[in-house]
């Protein structure tokens, strides 16, 4: 079986790397896109895991109840978009703990999953998400030429399928990328499916989808948001507005092609919780 697991990372534009602590104005929000994301997947019946940053959850309350009581997977994106390794484990394990009780309140279920901002997790912190009760990881990218990312150790994991590891019932889900030559080019979406156009994402896809079981996309708010761009922090240099603005006008007609062509392709739709809970299963039956 052939599984697609769209995600999205649930922060506002402020909390990006290349913005944060540069004097944005935080009422300006373009957590719309969160919406316009959603008609989608309610136009299509599809599923998503979202990961929540906790600073946001009192804000967003009654769309993330109605989230999680429409089936979609609620999990954490930390509390406030700081970077796990940048902070101590204790206090990347403190920030933990505070935007899981927070989700929790909130949903009055277990939020049972974690993705690092930046994807910047290491081994230590990663064994810091288990032992705080989570019960599932998707942090890990393959991508080295990017500086912020982690490289996350898997020792002693078992590949459960293509993409998927687990120790035990805590599991890791990787983000999709494609070699090409020596490079990993990422597949998953964010910046690369804004600024590629079709045609280079499809011929990237259609490589990867020939050789993987398992394909992640991962998009932001505002991405899919249809404000405009917001008033840039003073000294914003002209390569991160472009960074932050190219191809935001095309996000949602690529995320439906998308979606068409992992349809064409055998794709089934599911949340990382569910594909957890389908890979425990599975291996409780092979053991019986
Ligand atoms: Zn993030």
């Amino acid at each position: 079986m052939k599984h697609a697991v769209l995600s999205m990372d649930v922060e506002d534009w402020y909390h990006l790397e290349y913005f944060r602590g540069k004097g944005c104005d935080r009422e300006y929000s373009m957590l719309d896109g969160l919406d316009r994301y959603l008609d989608e997947l309610s136009r299509r019946g599809l599923p998503s895991s979202f990961f929540v940053l906790g600073e946001l959850a009192q804000k967003l309350k009654p769309r993330l109840r109605s989230l999680a009581d429409s089936g979609h997977d609620v999990a954490s994106h930390g509390w406030g978009h700081r970077r796990p390794m940048e902070t101590s484990p204790d206090d990347f394990q403190q920030e933990l703990l505070r935007c899981r009780a927070e989700l929790e309140s909130i949903l009055g279920r277990p939020c049972l999953g974690f993705r690092a901002p930046c994807f910047s997790l290491d081994r230590s912190r990663l064994d810091r998400v288990r032992r705080s009760g989570f019960k599932y990881d998707s942090s890990r990218i393959c991508f080295s030429e990017h500086p912020l990312y982690g490289d996350l150790d898997l020792s002693g994991y078992r590949q459960a399928s293509d993409g998927i590891y687990h120790d035990e019932d805590f599991y890791e889900f990787e983000v999709s990328t494609q070699a090409v030559g020596k490079k990993q080019i990422p597949v998953s979406g964010g910046g690369y499916l804004r600024i590629f156009p079709w045609a280079l994402t499809k011929a990237l896809l259609r490589r990867y989808l020939a050789a993987h079981s398992l394909y992640v996309l991962y998009l932001h708010p505002f991405e899919t948001s249809e404000r405009a761009n917001p008033v840039y922090p003073q000294g914003t240099p002209g390569l991160t507005r472009l960074r932050f603005a190219a191809g935001r006008a095309g996000v949602r007609e690529k995320l439906n092609r998308l979606i068409d062509y992992l349809k064409e392709q055998g794709y089934e739709f599911t949340t990382f919780d569910r594909l957890r809970t389908l890979h425990m299963n599975s291996q409780s039956e092979q053991n019986v």
